[in-house]
């Protein structure tokens, strides 16, 4: 990712320049800040903002705010998929702020700078015994990314990110630091807890941990019918359960992580889907597209089982660095979730679709943060991978009516075509969201032209 570094004094120039009405000369500002590139993490979505901030303190990302050409739009770890962060205004970084604040031990409440990395978390909080009760499948998002789009793992009793949050630091486009807590500005809790950054600046926030804890991970292969007809009963006797399906086996991938005091055990050294090997055979089903059915057939038939115990912290994150992709995920009511599932798998078939990823299905408990997609809702979360090399669109065209059309509510960080009137039907709380959203922002300074479309 390009990375332009303003210096203190070269924003402060800009500011006071910008403060009298004039443009940044030319050499105000680094030669290669006129056509800085950002990127997320899969490619599709790129940026070229006038301005790319990346301050070093509260003061700093003030000053900067107060004169910062619009759309000003905060970046985490540029691991959405969906065009929350893209300008060509201001993109602010503040990955420089993070580390631990405060932390309250009876209560197990950690405060942490709003863009600390999720893995800098698992020993930071294990230093102050305590650990996150859940974390998704990889951990490189900052604490601001995962509040700002209800980022989740798997659990039936356990909550997205959203669900965390007991306080946050926001500064707001007009410049005021305000503190949400159950004390202050309380009725904002549930805004601030998924916020998709048009609220302001998130630059702390509060987190409701528990004390430490190991899993064991136990991977495995199961028959696709007989699994998905026991779902729910997998899901609730294990602390974390999901699924991966290759649409074209019958055999699943499955992943059970219970709660142990067992001592850890070595790192097994093979895992599918993230290993090379995987890379190798994504290339090898597009390349050769009616390979990808036998490929997949035979990749569940030989896929290794293992067990490891570790720290939670450890044991929650995969990589997927090997073989990226692009990404539709929609949190359906746990009760439809398997049905349509089942229209999903039968449509992809008979679309005979080139494809090699495996479907992700989890679960997530209902939370009460005004836009989250588990808003009240518990949840099973279908998700749709394609390879970044491939056509996403055939893929995510067919499955996003099905996912729609059993009530599902698009993941905010991920691909989806819906708007403004497609939120307020699914968002009970959506006007209250928008009405703060105007009230803290009324000139819009933090909408991009696709937030105006969804948000507007
Ligand atoms: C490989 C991969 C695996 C993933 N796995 C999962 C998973 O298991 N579960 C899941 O739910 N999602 C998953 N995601 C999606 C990802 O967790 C979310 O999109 C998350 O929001 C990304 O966090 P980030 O730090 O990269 O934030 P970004 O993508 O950079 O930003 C996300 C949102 O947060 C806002 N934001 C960032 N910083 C601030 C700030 N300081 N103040 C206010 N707003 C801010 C941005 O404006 C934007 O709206 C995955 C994505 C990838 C690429």
């Amino acid at each position: 990712m390009a990375t332009t570094e303003f210096s203190r004094r070269q924003l402060l120039k800009a500011a006071a320049l910008a403060a009298a009405g004039a443009a940044p000369a030319a050499g105000a500002l680094p030669a290669a800040a006129a056509t800085p590139r950002w990127q997320n993490w899969s490619g599709s979505q790129s940026a070229n903002p006038r301005w790319q901030l990346h301050p070093e303190s509260l003061a700093e990302l003030r000053e900067a705010l107060a004169v910062a050409p619009t759309p000003i739009r905060p970046v985490g770890a540029g691991h959405s998929f969906s065009p929350l962060c893209p300008t060509a205004g201001t993109l602010v970084d503040i990955g420089a702020l993070r580390g631990l604040v405060s932390y309250n031990e009876e209560r197990l409440r950690a405060r942490v700078r709003a863009g600390t990395p999720i893995r800098d978390l698992g020993p930071m909080f294990n230093e102050i015994g305590q650990a996150l009760p859940n974390q998704g499948d990889v951990d490189p998002q900052t604490v601001a990314g995962a509040c700002g789009t209800s980022t989740h793992g798997t659990g039936r009793t356990l909550g997205s990110f959203s669900s965390l949050v007991t306080a946050a630091q926001l500064l707001t486009p007009q410049g005021d630091m305000l503190e949400i807590s159950e004390n202050e500005n309380a009725e904002w809790l549930p805004a601030v807890a998924c916020n998709l950054g048009v609220l302001g600046l998130l630059t702390e926030i509060e987190l409701q941990n528990r004390e430490p804890y190991r899993l064991e991970e136990v991977l495995g292969t199961a028959p696709l019918r007989e699994t998905l007809a026991n779902f729910a009963a997998l899901s609730r006797d294990a602390r974390h359960f999901e699924v991966f399906i290759f649409p074209y086996s019958d055999t699943l991938l499955t992943k059970t992580l219970r709660e142990t005091t067992e001592r850890p055990t070595p790192e097994p050294e093979f895992s599918v889907p993230d290993s090379e090997i995987f890379a190798a055979l994504t290339r090898l089903g597009h390349g050769v597209a009616p390979l990808d059915g036998p490929l997949q057939k035979a990749l569940t038939a030989l896929y290794p089982s293992s067990r490891r115990v570790g720290d939670s912290w450890r044991i929650f994150p995969s990589d997927r660095e090997q073989t990226r992709f692009n990404e539709m995920e929609y949190e359906l009511p746990f009760a439809r979730g398997i049905e349509c599932l089942a229209e999903l798998l039968t449509a992809i078939r008979k679309a005979d679709l080139n494809l090699m990823f495996p479907l992700e299905v989890r679960s997530v408990a209902a939370d009460t943060a005004w836009i989250s997609p588990f808003y009240r809702q518990d949840s099973l979360s279908i998700s749709v991978h394609q390879w970044v090399g491939a056509d996403h669109r055939p893929l995510f065209a067919l499955a996003e009516p099905i996912l729609r059309r059993h009530g599902g509510r698009p993941h905010w960080g991920k691909m989806h075509t819906l708007r403004a009137a497609d939120f307020a039907a699914l968002y009970p709380r959506w006007e209250d969201f928008s009405r703060l959203r105007r009230e803290l922002d009324p000139a819009g300074r933090m909408l991009s032209p696709p937030l105006r479309e969804m948000l507007v």
